[in-house]
């Protein structure tokens, strides 16, 4: 297995490993559960972690994730699925309704 990435924001993950698997890489998130080795290491150092299962894989989950990454930088519009109020990519919520951006 490789790790590929890591986040504080373990739904951010979630939405990661979706992403690889609907591509048909196999992924695992570790270290979900902080509780279980909280105390033994500085909580900075636990954050989940993202696992490819196949290690030929791996280069293709990264480029996967940079390609995702940048388009979520440079971002395009994108529209509240709850009040469909249109938004650049620099905002996270929704001005307008206070919902938060769907990936
Ligand atoms: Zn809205």
């Amino acid at each position: 297995m490789r790790l590929v990435h890591t986040s504080e924001d373990r739904i951010y993950l979630y939405h990661l490993k979706n992403m690889l698997e609907a591509q048909d890489i196999q992924c695992v998130i570790k270290n979900e559960r902080l509780s279980s080795i909280a105390g033994e290491i500085p909580i900075v150092n636990v954050w989940p972690e993202l696992w490819v299962k196949d290690n030929l894989k791996e280069k293709w989950a990264k480029e996967i994730i940079t390609e995702f990454e940048k388009s979520v930088v440079e971002g395009e519009m994108w529209t509240c699925e709850n009040c469909g109020e249109e938004h650049g990519a620099q905002f996270k919520d929704c001005w307008n309704c206070q919902s938060i951006k769907a990936f």
